[in-house]
């Protein structure tokens, strides 16, 4: 994938996270009334926390994965790491690369359409 496309898809993707980190904000914010648990801003939430992973980051983690966008902003999260890897846009599953169509509407897909829908099948038990 050419430099131009990767940074382009890079921008998405940071801006599908800015507005993610918003969200969670908000309802970590409600979240925090009710349990008396703050762990910190969650701004401060890098990409780099997972690989850390003290029990502050498991239990932000926890909170995360509670939330559809906290969900996202996880798989946001590593489209980022494999573009800088040099991985995006290659399907995880068999390797080749995703549609260009596909990477436009969902910039974090892991995987190829053909991968997708096998998958989607073999969740509907098809
Ligand atoms: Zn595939």
């Amino acid at each position: 994938m050419k430099k131009e496309e990767l940074e382009k898809y890079e921008k998405l993707l940071l801006k599908k996270r800015e507005e993610l980190l918003e969200e969670l904000k908000i309802s970590k914010s409600q979240f925090s009334e009710t349990t008396k648990d703050a762990t910190g801003d969650l701004s401060s939430y890098s990409y780099h926390m997972a690989d850390q992973g003290t029990d502050a980051m498991e239990r932000e983690k926890a909170f995360l994965f509670a939330s559809k966008s906290g969900r996202l902003l996880y798989h946001i999260d590593e489209a980022l790491r494999r573009l800088r890897k040099g991985d995006f846009g290659n399907c995880q599953n068999c390797g080749k690369p995703i549609q260009k169509a596909r990477l436009e509407a969902v910039p974090h897909a892991r995987l190829c359409i053909e991968c997708k829908e096998r998958e989607e099948e073999a969740k509907a038990g098809r």
